[in-house]
């Protein structure tokens, strides 16, 4: 016997007079007291299975029986339905299974939900995910999610990439996150980490002669949980050797185009949009701008420097946007406090009603060339920011991206993809007043600027690039340093001293100092790819089993305490209370 030689989405018309066996689960019945209706749903779809009393009472009987999610096989004739009961809304709404026999195969206990309930709440959907991942919902994302995750690694293939395995365990690697730490019974007190990403084992392989590596590879940061963010999420890595940025870029647009054709869909035309780190901060006051609507950003700094009105002349920049709406006095306020949240002191502004007034309580300190400057249509109103210019692109950026999505200005028909290039390498870290990196220890610098990296850390350009699409930031790369006396300088200039840089990445500089190919790549967020190609709002939609908000897993109950004994026997002993563990 075999379970089913058919399956329940693919029966049409033309099938009608086939005797088929099917199995699937029920997802719904309709008992009308003699005659029974069951749509049968296996992963295909759905099909409608009648079941008379009379020409198959044994199979009647059974039918009264089922509920809800049984799991059910069926064996009956494929008919027409009359014209008058066929449903447009299933694939096979045309045909219906005569039902002969019937087989219960597996029963369900009531539900604590039904799969076509709405608003059910999130953690009972994780609690109860093999009910859940049946929804047409969860199927589809997950198939998509294949869908795209095949196309990608074909065209790698296609492209000449090995698939490398690279070990989860490892010491810790710096992406700036913190490290999940793995005890090890065979020596106690110590730990490995579990991998916040291939980074060096990426570069070691193309130290190693593999030329073109890439991975679809788990990575494990330990931050907290988002949206768009689980402990752990999958990467497209890719790193090359002998190449040049353009080269990396090629790859990943190539692998992007590969998964839009892949689900049919109309792919980004290539090239992407290339744009300098400080024309997107200028411009849009982010490194992960949606292009999908204008509200840029306009310099007054010139027009101000004389101003009546003291924020303004006493500035170092001074910029504005205009929105595309009169703000009410209530609007204008709660954009003000949103503004402070970013660090503005206050919001000047000056609104266009829409008779052409001008409403605003600096309008008397502006000259009429500064009105003339910050002139509109009406039913507009000119948002500013004054002070340092890194605190003015946040605010306005800040301010750009809540009005996009406020006002909806994005056209949702367009897809923009954005290479973001030409990164500063460092940052101060404020809180140390060191200079750290902006993506990584390992990001080139500029050709030229070698000298910079000591010397004055703070104007180095990097050779790192970020994918953006649609205002989300994908994922980056860079060209990495390849020459040990280079990448010594970078620690340097971090204030890492010559015997820590050799604790920590030893093993690095030595490969570095042993032939090392000029090389670079990328990573891209899997997870936020596939969440945007679904059209979802968050990762836990896309993912099978992904864990809520405080960090469980509501399915297994994981994170769970373990033993003193279990604990002791890898040399660790808790310091949190059993009863608060
Ligand atoms: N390892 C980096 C990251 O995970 C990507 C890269 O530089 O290739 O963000």
């Amino acid at each position: 016997m075999s379970w089913r030689d058919t399956t329940c989405g693919a029966l049409r018309a033309g099938d009608a007079g086939r005797r088929v066996t099917l199995a699937g689960w029920a997802d719904t019945r309709r008992d009308l007291g003699g005659l029974v209706f069951v749509d049968l749903r296996d992963y295909s779809g759905k099909v409608q299975l009648v079941i008379h009393p009379e020409s198959a009472p044994e199979a009647a009987a059974t039918a009264h029986e089922v509920r809800n999610e049984f799991v059910l096989q069926a064996e009956g004739e494929v008919v027409l339905r009359d014209p008058a009961t066929v449903n447009p809304n299933i694939a096979t709404g045309e045909v219906e299974i005569k039902v002969d026999t019937l087989r219960i195969v597996s029963r369900s206990t009531p539900l604590p939900f039904q799969l076509d309930e709405e608003n059910v709440d999130e953690t009972i959907r994780l609690r109860y995910r093999w009910l859940d991942l049946r929804t047409e919902r969860m199927q589809r994302n997950l198939r998509l999610s294949h869908t795209i995750i095949a196309a990608i690694r074909r065209r790698m293939d296609e492209l000449g990439f090995v698939d490398l395995w690279t070990p989860s365990m490892t010491k810790g690697t710096p992406e700036g996150a913190r490290d999940f730490l793995v005890p090890v019974r065979l020596q106690p007190g110590r730990f490995f980490a579990l991998a916040q990403s291939p980074q060096l084992f990426k570069q070691l392989s193309q130290i190693g002669g593999l030329d073109r590596y890439y991975q679809i590879a788990t990575c494990w940061r330990d931050e907290d949980l988002r949206a768009d963010r689980q402990f752990e999420f999958r990467q497209l890595d890719v790193e090359m050797s002998f190449v040049e940025r353009e080269d990396v870029l090629d790859v990943l647009e190539q692998a992007v185009v590969a998964a839009f054709e892949a689900l049919g869909r109309e792919a980004p035309p290539r090239p992407f949009t290339r744009m300098s780190w400080h024309e997107a901060d200028l411009r849009y006051g982010s490194d992960k701008p949606d292009l999908r609507f204008g509200l840029e950003i306009q310099d007054a700094t010139e027009v101000t420097r004389g101003s009546q009105f003291g924020v303004f002349a006493n500035a170092a920049s001074v910029r504005f946007l205009v929105a595309p709406r009169a703000f009410s006095r209530a609007e204008l306020a709660r954009l003000e406090e949103l503004a402070k949240e970013w660090g503005a002191k206050g919001l000047a502004y000056l609104v266009h009603d829409e008779s052409g007034e001008v409403r605003s309580p600096i309008a008397k300190f502006l000259s009429e060339q500064e009105l003339a400057a910050f002139a509109s249509e009406p039913g507009t109103t000119v948002l500013f920011a004054a002070g340092d210019p890194a605190a003015v692109s946040r605010v306005l950026g800040g301010l750009r991206t809540h009005l996009g999505r406020e006002l909806e200005l994005a056209d949702t028909t367009r897809n923009e993809f954005l290479w973001i290039l030409d990164f500063p390498l460092f940052e101060l870290d404020e809180e140390t007043g060191r200079w750290t990196f902006v993506h990584h220890p390992f990001t080139g610098v500029e050709p030229g600027q070698e000298h910079l990296v000591e010397t004055d850390p703070g104007a180095c350009i990097s050779q790192a690039y970020d994918l953006v699409w649609n205002g989300v930031e994908l994922g980056s790369g860079s060209i990495r340093i390849h020459d040990q006396e280079l990448q010594r300088a970078v620690f340097r200039s971090m204030g890492m001293g010559e015997e820590e840089a050799r604790a920590k990445f030893g093993f690095l500089l030595e490969a570095l100092e042993m032939g090392a190919p000029p090389h670079g790549g990328f990573a891209m967020g899997i997870e936020r790819f596939v969440m945007l190609m679904a059209g979802e709002p968050d990762i836990r939609q896309i993912l099978a089993f992904p864990k809520v908000a405080s960090g469980s897993d509501p399915l297994t109950g994981a994170p769970t305490p373990y033993p003193a004994a279990a604990l002791k026997e890898l040399g660790i002993q808790s310091i949190v209370p059993s009863d608060q563990a």
